[in-house]
This record gives structure tokens, C-alpha cells and sequence, in this order.
């Protein structure tokens, strides 16, 4: 059986294109477009077989089905030949029990998603892996592409840059001066990208990558782009893969630009589609309350995001007023009975410190979203038995600065109360020892 996809009009208006065509609105309503799918094809095979074919390949070597992200390539972009694909071994992430931090919220089966322990350090690489593919399978077939750009808040110009160097593509990106983190800065540096630092935010950056790309000057690699859509949906099917083909009753995702809360919800609807699944889990979009337009708008009832100026936050890959994707959120959203929470610089802080010494290394917008579990288990939304997946979306090994900063405690405004700062001590064995006595006694003394 052949599979085939192509792009429609998320709204619904006639026509569709080929995945390899340098298109990113509807030409009609210019709206948002989305990956379908041949249903027809995809249902020529059983539930089981999906997800035994699934299983066989699922971490193997057999290039390139041990991605995660390729290992499903019928569901993803079906029509792309090994030649073009550009793959360096995304998904695949471990998922693991998070029983010490979830006993400290009383809850007995959290789990957390570690989408950032890949080959750029975050989950931008499921969706990059497929849009530089299919730019490389459309210039075999004879589009002419100057280079690839994004736009970034950080992570997605990482992953780009690492992506078109390794398919030997030209790659520029516009990054908001000051506002991302070293070593999201140093990423694309040493790839080899053009790398604009611009003196504005991400807003900002992306209003000027758009005009671009609708100049023909350049192709877009941001997620208004819904290739990236068709390799993020991985982490849905990936979760209940690991889960022995079972759902989990909430998935809790930090969420920005708001691109990967579709591509979830994508991913639990193919697979319901097509008989892995028979519900959906509950979803949590998590916002940092410095750029909450999502928040305000889902918490008033609004089905249109208002636009705003997002404010500074630690969580700056999520700083983001003017979110391209939110007409595909609100979709998400009604579909998987959603909730929308939000996360203070202080709460992030504070969560990630508490995360952190229960054994993880978040990075701030992971803190978001384990705010938002937080304040779900609070109300009750969230009970003791619900199994919860928290998505960590990039590595904590990212954000040095907030850490060092925290535990210094030099971050304007913030308390740091579990900070962690380390002794200077003489190399004398008496203080070391007194040093370690001292400790003993305070850890005594919290219990
Ligand atoms: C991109 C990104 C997000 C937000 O994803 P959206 O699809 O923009 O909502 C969250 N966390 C990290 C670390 C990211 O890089
Ligand atoms: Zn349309």
C-alpha cells in the first residue's frame, strides 16, 4: 500500500498541495494549513499491526526506522525517499516515574517526558528532522531554496542550524537580541548558520522571517510551517507507546507559540482515528504569566487569542505574545477537554528548585508546566492515582544561567528560598568535616 500526504486548509477550504511545495498560508482565507493524511491507506492496516510495526522498529538500527520520528514515517511524511531524509536519531526519549517529586505534591503516578535529551536539547529536533527532509526532497525535485530560516526563541534556530548543516543546507536565523540563553546562542554559531541578532523580541523576529519567506527569498522553518507538526505529534504516539499502548489521563505541556499542542493533539487523533486509542487524555496547556495570551483568552471564555506584549520571562523560550499556532491550540484544547494554567516567575523558580532536588535538572519551562500540575492537583483536577506526564521540552543543561543564577541568589525579584549556594572551605580536613556535621544537622532539622 502507498501512503501519501498533503496540505489543506486548517479551516477547511477547497485545494491541497503537495508537501513539497514552499507554501505556509491558505491561499484562499490565509489561515493556517495542516498535514492530511490518506486515511484510506493508513487503515489498510490493523490497529495491531500499526503498533507491532511500531514496536519492531522502536530504538533499532536500521536506518532510518530508530528514530522516533521516522520509525512511524507512514503516519509523518510518508512520501519522503531515504535519500533526502536527515536524521540524527530523535525521540526515543526516556519517559520516567517521577515518584519522589509526585509524592511531594501527593500524587502517586507522575511521569516526566524527557523530550530535551536529544540531539539539540530539545523537542525541536522531532519537527525539524521532517521539515529539512522534505526541503531536501523538494530541491531533488527542483525547488530552489537560498536557505532555510526561522525565526527562535532559541531552540528552534539550535535545531535548524544543526539540521541544515548536516544536509549541507544554507540556514539563517533571527534571534531576539539578549534573550536567549549562551548556549542556545553558541548552537547555531558553531553550525555554521547565519546567525541576526536583532534588537527586539521573538515577536518581532518572526513578523520579519515571515516577510521573507512570503518574498520567495527565503523557506520557513517555523511551526506556522506544519511539517514541523507531523514530527512533534511523535511524542504523543512515543508516550503511549512506552505505556504499553495505554493512555495516560493528563498530559501537562509548556507551551509558547503553541504549535506543540497541536502537534499532540495530531498525534492521540490519528491514533484514535485509527483504533490504537479509544480516548483522549486530558490537556494542560502551561504558560509562563508573563506571556499568558493563551491564559487570558481560554480562562475568559474567548475562542481568539488577543495579542500582547509579552513580558520578560526566565522561561524565554515561551515568551511569546502574538502565538501563530493558537487557532490550532483552541482545536486541541476543545477536543482533549483542556485546561489553560499559568506559572510566576517566583512559582517557576521555586518548582524547579523543589523538581531539581528530587533528582531532575529542569529547564524554566518544564518549572512551568510542573507549576501548572501544581496548581491542577490543588484544585483536584488532578487526583493521587491519574497518571500524569509532565512534558520536559528542552534540557536543563541549556539554561546554566538561570541555575547558577537561582542558587546565587542574584535573580532581581526573586526570593530564591531553595537556594543551594556551594561552601568556600580552606583544604583542611577539620572544616570539611565541621562543614559536613553542619549539614547533617540542618538536614535533621528540616525533617
Ligand atoms: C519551543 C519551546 C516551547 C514552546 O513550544 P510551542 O510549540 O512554541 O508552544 C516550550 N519549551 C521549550 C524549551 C521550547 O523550546
Ligand atoms: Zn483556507
Amino acid at each position: 500500500m502507498t501512503h501519501s500526504a498533503s496540505f489543506r486548509c486548517l479551516s477547511g477550504c477547497e485545494g491541497s498541495y503537495p508537501l513539497t511545495q514552499a507554501i505556509y498560508r491558505c491561499p484562499k482565507c490565509e489561515g493556517l494549513l495542516d498535514v492530511e493524511h490518506d486515511t484510506e491507506a493508513l487503515s489498510s492496516r490493523s490497529a495491531a499491526a500499526w503498533m507491532k510495526l511500531f514496536d519492531d522498529r522502536y530504538k533499532r538500527t536500521l536506518w532510518p526506522y530508530g528514530s522516533g520520528v521516522w520509525g512511524k514515517r507512514e503516519w509523518i511524511a510518508p512520501e519522503v525517499p531515504d535519500d533526502a531524509i536527515v536524521s540524527m536519531d530523535e525521540g526515543g526519549t526516556n519517559l520516567f516515574w517521577a515518584e519522589r517529586y509526585g509524592k511531594t505534591l501527593g500524587l502517586d503516578d507522575v511521569w516526566v517526558k524527557l523530550c530535551g535529551n536529544s540531539h539539540t536539547g530539545s523537542f525541536k529536533d522531532l519537527g525539524m528532522t521532517v521539515l529539512v527532509s522534505v526541503v531536501r526532497h523538494a530541491i531533488q525535485k527542483g525547488l530552489e531554496v537560498r536557505a532555510i530560516a526561522c525565526a527562535s526563541t532559541g531552540d528552534t534556530s539550535a535545531s535548524l542550524a544543526a539540521y541544515g548543516a548536516a544536509a549541507g543546507l544554507p540556514v539563517v536565523v533571527l534571534l531576539p537580541k539578549g534573550k536567549v540563553s549562551t548556549a542556545q546562542l553558541v548552537q547555531p554559531i558553531a553550525s555554521g548558520a547565519l546567525v541576526l541578532s536583532l534588537d527586539t523580541d521573538f515577536d518581532g523576529c518572526m513578523s520579519i522571517v515571515q516577510k521573507l519567506a512570503a518574498s520567495g527569498t527565503v523557506y520557513l522553518a517555523n511551526s506556522m510551517n506544519s511539517l514541523r507538526i507531523e514530527g512533534q505529534k511523535t511524542v504523543a504516539i512515543e508516550i503511549v507507546q512506552q505505556f504499553d499502548w495505554t493512555v495516560p489521563e493528563w498530559i501537562i505541556l509548556p507551551s509558547g507559540n503553541l504549535g506543540n499542542a497541536y502537534a499532540l493533539y495530531a498525534g492521540f487523533k490519528m491514533m484514535k482515528n485509527l483504533g490504537l486509542i479509544s480516548r483522549y487524555p486530558r490537556l494542560c496547556v502551561a504558560q509562563a504569566a508573563h506571556a499568558n495570551p493563551m491564559y487570558q483568552a481560554w480562562s475568559g471564555g474567548h475562542r481568539e487569542v488577543t495579542p500582547q506584549k509579552a513580558r520578560e520571562t526566565l522561561a524565554s523560550a515561551i515568551q511569546i505574545g502574538n502565538p501563530v499556532s493558537a487557532p490550532r491550540a483552541f482545536k486541541a484544547l476543545e477536543a482533549m477537554d483542556g485546561v489553560v494554567e499559568q506559572a510566576t516567575e517566583e512559582e517557576l523558580c521555586d518548582a524547579a528548585a523543589r523538581a531539581d532536588k528530587t533528582g531532575m535538572y529542569t529547564c524554566p519551562h518544564t518549572a512551568v508546566a510542573l507549576v501548572a500540575l501544581e496548581k491542577l492537583a490543588k484544585k483536584g483536577l488532578v487526583q493521587k492515582r491519574d497518571r500524569v506526564v509532565v512534558v520536559s521540552t528542552a534540557s536543563g543543561l541549556k539554561f546554566t544561567e538561570f541555575k547558577v543564577r537561582y542558587h546565587d541568589k542574584t535573580l532581581p525579584g526573586i526570593a530564591s528560598t531553595h537556594a543551594n549556594p556551594p561552601l568556600d572551605l580552606a583544604a583542611d580536613y577539620d572544616q570539611v568535616l565541621k562543614a559536613l556535621d553542619a549539614h547533617a544537622k540542618s538536614l535533621a532539622a528540616a525533617r
